[in-house]
């Protein structure tokens, strides 16, 4: 994958995008991953895993902004949050910001993600560790959602695509644990790529969990790394409450949360959909 100066996302197949690497700082196959760490002058360190882009210090704020503060924002009351997936450990950060939040679960699958994003990732992640609301168990989080008796308000899916150990993270059986572990008017939000490039990995996980759940829709964020356009999150809950939260309420609670891609006003608009995005998503669950 590196020929020490240039590493290449192989993510989608008939393109390769090149992160000129002024530094390899680490590259370890974990058992879970082909796992490279470099420093770009653009990005900072960049973390990839089996060739696709996970995190990168410059722009991981807006990813995980809007995977956290959307849900937690609009939830009357997000007491008991888990996040599947999620190793760089810097939507923890953003989660752990919230004080109604009382306990954060994160089940990840590959302990050396974690272990290494502390060292390395320290600048986003520190607070996380020092934090006793936040537990990490190391688990496929497929078999977690399958087995355990805990119940959350949000749940938050910061999986990787749909290849390798994260496959599982989207499939039918995996939303359906997804409910049966989530409180009455709970919140589930999932990554789901980039419709442009993704377009069927989009609609038939939006088709999956439409089929779930009494609600499905998704929003946007714009996040340079991830190449091809708009990256989708998922929105699933049985309840509307969520979707129906007004601007006022929601500069209420964010009031004390520092940001810097998440506003009240931005939430509401990033479920405004272009209309290519629309047309996937009704054809998906209709
Ligand atoms: N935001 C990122 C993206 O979309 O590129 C995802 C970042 S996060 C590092 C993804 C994490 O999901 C990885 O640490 C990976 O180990 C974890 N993961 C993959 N499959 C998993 C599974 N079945 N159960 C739990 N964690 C899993």
């Amino acid at each position: 994958m590196t020929d020490r100066k240039t590493v290449s996302e192989t993510l989608h197949k008939g393109i390769s995008v090149d992160f000129e690497a002024d530094e390899v700082l680490y590259e370890e196959a974990t058992g879970h991953h082909h796992l490279a760490l470099i420093r770009n002058r653009l990005f900072g360190k960049v973390l990839l895993l089996d060739g696709a882009v996970q995190v990168t210090s410059a722009d991981e704020f807006m990813y995980h902004e809007m995977m956290a503060h959307v849900p937690l924002m609009a939830h009357a009351d997000p007491r008991d949050v888990l996040i599947i997936g999620g190793g760089d450990c810097g939507l923890a950060e953003e989660v752990l910001k919230h004080a109604r939040v009382k306990t954060l679960t994160q089940v990840e699958i590959d302990a050396s993600v974690v272990d290494f994003s502390r060292r390395h990732f320290a600048d986003f992640n520190a607070p996380v560790f020092d934090d006793p609301r936040f537990v990490v168990e190391i688990a496929d989080g497929a078999l977690f959602a399958a087995q355990t008796d805990k119940r959350f308000d949000v749940v938050l899916v910061d999986s990787t695509d749909p290849t390798g150990p994260g496959a599982v993270l989207f499939t039918p059986a995996f939303y359906r644990d997804l409910k049966r572990i989530l409180r009455p008017g709970g919140i589930v939000v999932t990554q789901n790529g980039v419709p442009f490039l993704q377009p069927t990995e989009f609609q038939t996980a939006m088709g999956a969990l439409a089929s779930m759940f009494a609600t499905t829709g998704c929003y946007l964020v714009a996040v340079p790394t991830y190449f091809g356009g708009h990256m989708t999150l998922g929105w699933s809950s049985d309840d509307d409450a969520g979707l129906n939260v007004g601007e006022e309420t929601l500069a209420g609670r964010a009031t004390g949360i520092e940001t810097r891609y998440y506003t009240p006003a931005h939430h509401k608009a990033a479920f405004v959909l272009p209309r290519f995005i629309k047309t996937l998503f009704d054809n998906a669950v209709e």
